[in-house]
Parts: C-alpha cells; sequence; structure tokens
C-alpha cells in the first residue's frame, strides 16, 4: 500500500558482522573473515530495479578499510553518511574523544568518495538524554541532518523523552539540526522498533505492514548482516541478545524486498528536500 504523504526513508548501516558485538576491538577484526560485501551487489541491483536511492551509514573504518565498497554505492547514486568511526557507543565518549571519531570517519569518507557527509547515525543510536553534547559536536563537523535519535528506552540508552519520532528541527545551544528518528509501533501495548534489526527480523511481514501503514513516518535501518544467515555466531552473547542478534534472518531478505516494492522509499538527502523544517516539530535539548 502506498500511503499518499506517507515519508518512508531508506537507510543501512555499513559495518561487518562483527561491529555490534561490544567485546571486539579493533585488533581482532581483521581477524574475522570479511562479509560486508556478500549482500550488497544485490541489495544495489533491487535498488537500482526499483529506481530506489538509499542512505548508506558508513563506518570510517570501513572507508579505509574496503574503500571499494563505498565507490560501489556511490557509483550507484546513494547517499554515502556517516556511523562513526569505530563504532564506539557515543554516550561512553567525551566531547573531545567523539570528536575525534567522527573528524577521523568524515575524513576517511571524503577520502574515498570525494564529498562530505552531512548525515550521521550513531553506533547503537547511543546519543541518549545524557549525551545531548553530541549535537554540538555534530554540527561543528558540518552534520547538518541526525538519525540516531531512539525515542523510547533501550539498553544502551535511548531518549525517551524525545517524544513522538516525527521528522524534528533539534536546537542545542547555538546549533539547528534536522533529525530523523528512528519511530516505533505498538504492539500489545509495548512500542517496539521495527524498521531493523531484531525486530524487523522477528516481526511477520503482516505485522510490519500493519505498523507502517498507521504511520505517516517511517525509519530503517538495516545491516548486511540482518540478511547474512551464514554469519558466524558469538557463542558468547547473553541468552536473550543472542537470540536478538541472529534471530529470523533467513526469512529476513525476501521480507525485505516485499517491504522495498511495497512501499515507495527516499533516502535522507531527498527527505530534507521534501520536508519543509519551519513547520515541523521543534524541540531545544540542554
Ligand atoms: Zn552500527
Amino acid at each position: 500500500m502506498k500511503k499518499a504523504g506517507q515519508i518512508n526513508i531508506l537507510t543501512f548501516d555499513i559495518e561487518e558482522w562483527y561491529h555490534f558485538d561490544i567485546f571486539s576491538t579493533e585488533d581482532t577484526w581483521l581477524n574475522y573473515p570479511s562479509r560486508v560485501d556478500l549482500y550488497l551487489p544485490r541489495v544495489l541491483d533491487k535498488l537500482d530495479e526499483l529506481n530506489t536511492k538509499a542512505t548508506f551509514f558508513c563506518l570510517g573504518w570501513i572507508a579505509r578499510t574496503y574503500p571499494d565498497v563505498l565507490k560501489r554505492i556511490r557509483q550507484r547514486g546513494h547517499e554515502i553518511a556517516c556511523h562513526s568511526d569505530k563504532h564506539f557507543f557515543v554516550r561512553e565518549m567525551t566531547p573531545e574523544s567523539f570528536n575525534d571519531d567522527l573528524r577521523m570517519a568524515l575524513d576517511s569518507i571524503e577520502n574515498v568518495t570525494g564529498e562530505k557527509a552531512v548525515s550521521f547515525r550513531a553506533p547503537a543510536f547511543t546519543i541518549s538524554e545524557d549525551a545531548t553534547w553530541a549535537f554540538e559536536v555534530l554540527a561543528q563537523n558540518g552534520i547538518e541532518s541526525d538519525c540516531s535519535i531512539f525515542p523510547t528506552t533501550r539498553s544502551f540508552g535511548g531518549f525517551p523523552s524525545f517524544g513522538e519520532a516525527v521528522p524534528t528541527l533539534v536546537k542545542y545551544k547555538d546549533y539547528t539540526l534536522k533529525e530523523f528518528p528512528i519511530n516505533t509501533g505498538e504492539v500489545l501495548g509495548k512500542q517496539f522498533v521495527f524498521g531493523g534489526g531484531g525486530y524487523f527480523r522477528l516481526f511477520p511481514y503482516r505485522l510490519i505492514k500493519r505498523l507502517m501503514n498507521k504511520s505517516d513516518y517511517n525509519m530503517t535501518y538495516l545491516h548486511m548482516r540482518d540478511f547474512d544467515y551464514e554469519q558466524p555466531r558469538f557463542k558468547h552473547l547473553s541468552g536473550m541478545r543472542y537470540f536478538k542478534s541472529y534471530y529470523g534472518i533467513k526469512g529476513a531478505y525476501p521480507k525485505f524486498e516485499k517491504m522495498l516494492t511495497d512501499y515507495k522509499w527516499i533516502n535522507v538527502e531527498q527527505a530534507v528536500q521534501q520536508i519543509n523544517f519551519e513547520e515541523v516539530k521543534q524541540i531545544t535539548l540542554t
């Protein structure tokens, strides 16, 4: 169903299958096999077929290690955005260390694409209520649109006081940024994020469709590992986290293709042009 006036934003986080693991460190990463490029070609082909443009939030580390991945995404006309350098959680960093990490990422991306990234998503949505200083660092580094707000509670933070998850102008000190939060849907009286990760894989497609149809704004955050059912498994993850990390991968790619075909999608760049930001919700953070 293509609802009139509905805005659906398609985004991917470009990182390796192991980057979500909080125990793995940079010195071990290259000992793991690379899988970031296994599903990417078919995703790019599908997007071409549907004449759809997405935003790809890339790690600076990926830009340096696999520059060809970013080049190919950019050549197909998609937006290359920034997903930090090494996938550190923003709320656990200082403004200085976040600034250093962000600069490194933006420079690495620009070295590959020749263009500055102007959209950002924090690893694991970790710009939480105690890390609003991050907006100042983002603005000072030329970021114009942020997609890091998770407007409910989650294990690594969340931003429950953000309120309704719609495109918003965020003011922090003298800076103004466009915010595209992740949206939630209500299932049995509870709010769930279903546009990527565990619940995207867990929920049957008919439920995802029902939740999408109810909302005028839908934001996704898909990863190549969401589709990659042959990826190695981290056995040290706790029961619930293991389940959430690996459940439903086998059916995820066909579900994703259906979702792509059934709705009209745009990327962050296109959403910035379509939305009149003088009329959206505004929030002043301190
Ligand atoms: Zn990530």
